[in-house]
């Protein structure tokens, strides 16, 4: 009896004091004070009754601490019974950028600094790993034996038992579900959880169910229900949490917030509507404590693209914004001349992708655009175009490459496709003589050159244009961002940016790494291009890879072998490709051979290549430097070891290297762990050719944080988004990223400033990547 009325009294104590926490402690809420009505109801509660002394005479700031104490008296007993969404669209209490703390008792603050939450914001934003249903809890009665299940009990009685045989130690305990039906949850060799259990306190538990004489639960889970409405009874949110730190803590602490801060404004403002995405307050509730299934998803939907909007955002802002470059005339008539000096018809894709740059172009905004295509795609030839309408406009292009041996082949397509049309190109290395060097420099100082192509030579000291107006920066990832820069600087208005590579990425990986760079894709290979026949081999059947490279070198064609990868350590990974290399020359001692590896110095290493191209040996052993666009046109077999430490996309950028001079290309990829899940993946390689689809198998099987060269480029990490998946609201942000900027340069109006507080206070969490 004592019991009821108590948990009423409780109820009834409770209501003002989370009232008054909303109103922002102003003493508002009650007529004559909340002291008097303390003093009245209170007698059963002496702790508070000594809280709330002088309690009128203090200052907001003061009575927080007072109505955190109180709280967390009442709630230790009963929790209160959760207000429904609607009921609640007063002032919040607490900001975003208040501390935590002040949302647990002083023991917690501890596990919330371990998991990172250093404000509210912090709290509102850690979301769910993943949720429960417990709407509907099944009851004891319809258990069935065998069956897994989950379900809300109350401990009546708890012992640890010690079976005779063997010394097994069983932890029993006997509960009772809400109808009162019976059972035992049983914990086998885990003693210590005899002493994490209360009598009388209610757990949910899952295991597996066992009808023999009474229903027992074998125990694989359980929690400790704190506040009974948070756990069960509703889809139920779990935690990314750590030792210590429990469920029921975390959502009595996401709880609070939501209930002490929000609402909050949207920072979306008035494009909410027009994005068609549901409230943020709405959405934040949804996101940790859904009504249902269809609240969860839109909820998720709207926080994703929060989340890609500031990411987008942020990656336009750090670009310097939406640059002004110059206005490149186009003419059609151009256009036209470039087409009919090409010895063959363009793609489809190929046309497509010169209409997206020459309006790039032309727009005054500073061009700044990724082109992508699988190697032999043509990227070679848009980029000629680029190059030709600066041309035309009487400004110059320069194209920078990673290495001699690229820059030279590019130099030798360039001068291919650009001379027929007048345009004079000029090729500058590090390893050309200075009196060359010199005479280059002064053609393109003079603008008698209107085209300039080289390596890291083209930003050395004394380089200099007449009116830089396009850059093109091939295999992009091998420069550093200040690289970019210096050949950026040598313009004296910001030329256009076309920036190329050969590693297909998934378009919602590319527009979040790159997330101030357009787009384009060469989707499409020029026609009679055949794909490299490619098979998987177990690890024991490795041999016949080389007794196949035999016969290719006895036809006069020419192998790559590529030893494993070995992550963090350029010393075992030489180890192994040289191991290898005595293996081989053991193996098919008729066959010459040389080593290719990370450690030389790159002039040896173009050496090495060079003399391979010419066909001064067979075989080549190499570590993964071979991966850029060499032309190696008698190679038509790649054989990888290890394959199975290579993304797909890399390994379909490797194979890319053979086959290139109209001989049929195969490749063989050897599994070294041949678990099936490994041989699948490597088989995707098998059936597609397509380097897009290839990369988003990629995506799909191993996450972003796999796929080459994302790690290391500070790959933002995403709470909710998956990129997998989510193409579609990128591009919704990213196109409403643009708008905004566009209307706003530095997010000064009014109606972005709750957007711009949002992306300052998640500028550090969010990682992103410079480009320009
Ligand atoms: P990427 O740079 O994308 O690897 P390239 O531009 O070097 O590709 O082109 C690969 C090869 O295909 C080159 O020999 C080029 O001449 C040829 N090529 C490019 N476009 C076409 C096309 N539309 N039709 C036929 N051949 C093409
Ligand atoms: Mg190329």
């Amino acid at each position: 009896m004592e019991g009821v009325r108590e948990k009423e009294l409780r109820e009834r104590l409770l209501r003002p004091i989370l009232r008054e926490l909303r109103d922002g402690a102003k003493d508002q809420v009650v007529v004559g004070g909340l002291e008097g009505l303390i003093q009245n109801l209170a007698r059963p509660f002496p702790e508070l009754l000594t809280l709330f002394q002088g309690y009128g005479a203090k200052t907001p700031e003061e009575r927080l601490p007072v109505l955190e104490a109180a709280l967390r008296l009442l709630e230790d007993g009963a929790p209160p019974r959760l207000p429904q969404a609607q009921e609640r669209p007063r002032p919040g209490k607490l900001s975003p950028q208040d501390p935590a703390h002040l949302l647990v008792p002083p023991q917690g603050r501890k596990k919330l600094a371990e998991l990172g939450l250093r404000t509210v914001r912090d709290v509102l934003h850690h979301y769910p790993r993943r949720y429960e249903d417990r709407r509907a809890l099944p009851g004891v009665r319809y258990l069935e034996e065998g069956q897994k299940a989950t379900l809300s009990v109350r401990v009546l009685s708890k012992e640890l038992v010690k079976t005779p045989k063997k010394g097994m130690q069983l932890v029993q305990v006997r509960a009772q579900d809400a109808w009162g039906w019976r059972l035992t949850l049983v914990w086998f060799n885990q003693p210590w959880v005899l002493a994490q259990i209360a009598e009388g306190a209610t757990l949910i538990v899952t295991g597996r169910v066992q009808r023999r004489g009474g229903v027992q639960l074998w125990v694989e889970h359980f929690e400790d229900e704190g506040t009974e409405s948070l756990s069960t009874g509703r889809i139920v949110p779990i935690y990314p949490a750590k030792e210590g730190v429990g469920q029921a803590f975390l959502r009595r602490t996401v709880h609070r917030a939501l209930e002490a801060a929000l609402p909050l404004p949207d920072p979306l403002g008035a494009y909410r509507e027009e994005e068609g995405l549901p409230e943020y307050t709405e959405a934040l509730r949804a996101i940790h404590f859904p009504e249902d299934e269809e609240a969860l998803k839109r909820a998720l939907l709207r926080l994703k693209f929060d989340e890609y909007l500031l990411l987008e955002l942020k990656a336009l802002l750090d670009a310097g914004g939406m640059v002004l470059g110059r206005a490149f005339r186009v003419e059609k008539a151009w256009v036209e001349a470039f087409k009919r000096a090409l010895p063959f018809p363009l793609t489809g894709a190929q046309e497509r992708v010169m209409a997206e740059i020459a309006k790039d172009m032309q727009s005054p905004r500073q061009m700044a655009r990724l082109l992508q295509g699988d190697v032999g795609s043509g990227k070679t030839v848009v980029a000629a175009f680029a190059l030709y309408l600066a041309a035309r406009n009487g400004a110059q292009g320069a194209l920078m490459a990673p290495t001699e041996i690229l820059a030279q082949q590019h130099y030798g397509n360039l001068t291919r496709y650009l001379f027929p049309l007048g345009v004079r190109v000029e090729l500058l290395l590090g390893s050309m003589s200075q009196r060359e060097k010199e005479a280059a420099m002064a053609r393109l100082l003079s603008g008698e050159a209107q085209v300039a192509v080289g390596t890291h030579a083209l930003i050395q000291e004394g380089v200099g244009f007449r009116d830089l107006g396009l850059a093109v920066v091939d295999e992009e990832h091998r420069f550093g961002v200040l690289q970019r820069r210096a050949l950026l600087k040598m313009a004296q208005v910001p030329p256009d940016v076309l920036v190329m590579s050969a590693t297909p990425i998934p378009r919602s990986l590319a527009l979040t790494l790159y997330g101030d760079l357009e787009v384009s894709v060469l989707d499409e290979m020029p026609p009679g291009r055949i794909p490299v026949k490619t098979k998987v081999l177990p690890h024991r059947l490795r041999l016949q890879a080389y007794a196949f490279a035999r016969e290719e070198v006895r036809k006069g064609h020419q192998v790559f072998v590529v030893a494993p990868a070995i992550e963090e350590s350029e010393e075992l990974e030489l180890k192994a490709a040289t191991a290898l290399y005595e293996e081989l020359k053991g193996l098919l001692p008729e066959v010459r051979m040389a080593l290719l590896h990370g450690r030389m110095p790159a002039r040896e290493k173009d050496g090495v290549m060079e003399a391979f191209r010419q066909g001064a040996f067979d075989l080549l052993v190499s570590t993964t430097v071979i991966e850029v666009g060499v032309d190696i046109p008698r190679a038509t077999l790649m054989v990888v070891e290890n394959a199975e430490r290579f993304g797909l996309a890399q390994l379909h950028q490797l194979r890319g290297r053979v086959g290139r001079g109209g001989l049929p290309g195969y490749a063989i990829l050897i599994a070294g762990e041949a678990g099936q899940k490994t041989l699948r993946r490597l088989r995707v390689l098998e059936e597609s050719a397509d380097g897009f689809y290839i990369a988003e198998m990629d995506l799909k099987l191993r996450g972003p944080g796999e796929l080459r060269g994302t790690r290391q480029s500070g790959y933002p990490e995403l709470r909710l988004g998956d990129l997998a998946e989510d193409t579609e609201v990128i591009e919704g942000a990213r196109a409403l990223a643009k708008r905004i900027l566009e209307m706003d340069p530095d997010l000064s109006l009014p109606q972005h400033q709750a957007l711009k507080d949002e992306l300052r206070a998640q500028a550090e969490r969010i990682g992103f990547r410079e480009v320009i």
